[in-house]
């Protein structure tokens, strides 16, 4: 599913995700595979076209591509997707748009990376699953026949959404993936079995794809615009939970103010919870999902042992877990990510 015109495209549903709120920020998602000579080149001018836009955003350009998420004043959002979109390397970049009431990312990074998703393997991107629109998507999981339905995010991405009947395929490292692998062919029949895989917002699966055709596994396709996108047009149909975000909102509905089947369990006491919090032990940093009542009850720790620790932080009922860990902690690599 590609759109004929990406600036007809974006602008088309920019202006339906303004007509009607009152937002004044907007949260953007995207990413465009493109081979880059000069990646450092585009964060310069990156960041020179930022200077004088309300945005803050998490950007990485690697010699692979794109891959960005930002918030930014609404009246200020099509300025950059036209001006991305305007860059030959850039044609056809497609967006998810979704509104927010205040910036969501705690600062401006626009960085080189190595890779776009961390996974120190080289993949040749050539042979990629089939793509699914969001209702070709909905299609193939409702149609009877041998199929399996691929989640490759991480365990608490899964732990608070996922689609109906999926399974968590770990994959976090190309050790994980290796096992997964090994794992999925004792389950499945290499040639014959539909291999359907999402992510977030489809740039996993881009990867994983093409890495499961490498290995011999031949029916894969992917969600095209991964769940960001799903939620837009097929709402809540065969999702359960919310959808987790890497910003200050964490976990938010797929569809709008239309919430799903509550799935999430609280970590200390598991009645059903979506909030996710940072332990405030700032030494242990464990996210975990929590009920109100044990929030307090353990003063926003994931255990009793880590109320005592050295460092905590000042227990807060209205914190922002992704920026204060940025505050207060050190981020180990591949965090927040
Ligand atoms: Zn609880
Ligand atoms: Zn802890």
């Amino acid at each position: 599913m590609q759109p004929s015109s990406p600036t007809q495209c974006t602008i088309a549903a920019f202006k339906q995700k303004q007509t009607g709120s009152q937002n004044s920020y907007t949260v953007l998602a995207y990413y465009h595979l493109t081979a880059l000579d000069d990646p450092q080149n585009e964060v310069r001018e990156h960041k020179k076209f930022f200077q004088t836009l309300d945005v803050k955003a998490r950007i990485y350009l690697s010699t692979q591509g794109i891959n960005g998420q930002m918030s930014i004043a609404s009246d200020q959002a099509k300025t950059y997707m036209d001006w991305l979109s305007s860059k030959p390397a850039f044609y056809g970049v497609e967006f998810k748009l979704q509104p927010c009431n205040e910036h969501v990312f705690p600062r401006l990074t626009v960085k080189v990376r190595k890779e776009l998703v961390a996974l120190g393997q080289q993949v040749s991107m050539d042979e990629r699953g089939e793509y699914l629109s969001p209702k070709e998507w909905r299609c193939a999981l409702e149609a009877e026949g041998d199929k399996i339905v691929l989640d490759v995010r991480n365990d608490y991405e899964w732990k608070v959404g996922h689609f109906e009947g999926a399974e968590l395929f770990s994959c976090q490292t190309f050790k994980d993936f290796t096992h997964s692998v090994v794992e999925l062919k004792k389950k499945i029949d290499a040639k014959k079995t539909k291999v359907l895989m999402y992510c977030t917002g489809g740039i996993r699966c881009e990867l994983f794809s093409a890495l499961l055709k490498q290995e011999g596994i031949d029916q894969v396709y992917q969600l095209h615009g991964g769940v960001i996108r799903y939620g837009e047009e097929e709402k809540t149909k065969h999702w359960l939970g919310k959808l987790f975000v890497f910003d200050d909102r964490l976990a938010v509905n797929v569809s709008g103010d239309e919430s799903a089947q509550v799935i999430g369990k609280c970590h200390h006491c598991q009645t059903a919870a979506e909030s996710y919090y940072n332990c405030a032990n700032m030494d242990c940093n464990e996210l975990f999902l929590c009920c109100p009542t044990c929030l307090a009850a353990f003063q926003g720790c994931c255990q009793k042992k880590c109320e005592c620790a050295a460092r905590v932080r000042p227990y807060e009922l209205s914190h922002k877990p992704f920026r204060r860990r940025y505050h207060y902690a050190k981020m180990t690599k591949g965090e927040g990510e």
